[in-house]
């Protein structure tokens, strides 16, 4: 980090002494300027998060409008991307730790303030989440899943692609896509849908092989590479995964129903087609698909 930045932390904090005391230790430090905004309340500190250019945010969980672990929450939930230091009451510690098992970055204790080492945890909780933040990033794996997201599909798939290219060996991508997640989302909320998306890679992997490559490449989009399947099997794989899909779809328990439209395109090792070309045509087939859906349904 550079030393000339200026760091914008926003207080959320209900008294405005600590937004004094606070510019006044941190002042001392030179090196880095901080730039201190105080929000009194929670529903003033999100509107100001919600207009961006803030670094950090140091939060008071007690506050007029909010308390508990339920401050914590709010502001998480508007702001993943920035970092969080709780700012507490000695009698609330048990509390911030607790922030920190959901995400907190550090806590800082009202009664202990220091300007050397309350300057160190506001940089070093900087540095951490934007670790934290790279890692993420460069993970292979969906987090709601489990599965390959859409960086893990083309690493993997890619590597596959030249194999079946060398040996002149088949591959088969398809693609399914969840009819009408916004009706469940809009139905029964966002959790809902998380467990739709959740059940639909349950039935993936109960209908794909251990050796195929199965992702979750977009919030309801699915890709499927199976390797080394010959070409006739193709219909025979889309067959048992709507057989599962049917399957899973008997209780009458069930809350919602699940419906996958899918698409599928077979790699063949002569022809040079590339892995962007099959995923083109693994996708036209998808829409296709859907269109005559469209036409038998209202299927969304
Ligand atoms: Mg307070």
């Amino acid at each position: 980090m550079s030393e000339s930045l200026q760091i914008n932390v926003l207080l959320i904090e209900d008294r405005p002494e600590y937004a004094r005391l606070l510019r006044d230790i941190l002042a001392e430090e030179s090196h880095l300027l901080f730039h201190i905004e105080c929000a009194a309340k929670l529903e003033t500190g999100l509107k100001r998060l919600s207009r961006g250019r803030t670094d950090l945010v140091l939060l008071d969980l007690s506050l007029p409008d909010s308390d508990g672990i339920e401050t914590f929450n709010r502001v998480q939930n508007q702001v993943p991307s920035l970092p969080i230091v709780v700012f507490t009451g000695l009698n609330d510690e048990g509390l911030a730790i607790e922030t920190l098992r959901k995400g907190a970055q550090d806590y800082v204790v009202k009664g202990d303030l220091d300007g050397k080492i309350l300057s160190r945890t506001l940089r070093y909780a900087m540095e951490r989440h934007r670790m934290q933040q790279a890692i993420r990033n460069l993970s292979l794996i969906d987090d709601l899943t489990g599965l390959y997201n859409r960086r893990g599909f083309w690493t993997i798939a890619e590597q596959h692609w030249h194999l079946a290219r060398r040996n002149r060996r088949d591959l088969t991508v398809i693609m399914a896509d969840v009819d009408n997640l916004k009706g469940i989302n809009d139905a029964f909320g966002h959790l809902a849908g998380d467990q739709a998306i959740k059940d639909i890679a349950d039935i993936l992997k109960s209908s794909f092989r251990k050796s195929d490559i199965i992702a979750r490449i977009g919030g309801d989009e699915f890709a499927v590479m199976a390797v080394e399947a010959a070409r006739g099997n193709v219909q025979i794989l889309i067959r048992r995964l709507e057989e599962n899909l049917a399957k899973w779809n008997q209780p009458s328990s069930r809350i919602y129903r699940l419906s996958l439209s899918n698409g599928s395109t077979n790699f063949d090792a002569e022809s040079g087609v590339t892995m962007e070309e099959m995923m083109a045509r693994a996708d036209e087939s998808l829409y296709a698909h859907k269109r005559s859906k469209h036409h038998q349904s209202d299927v969304a």
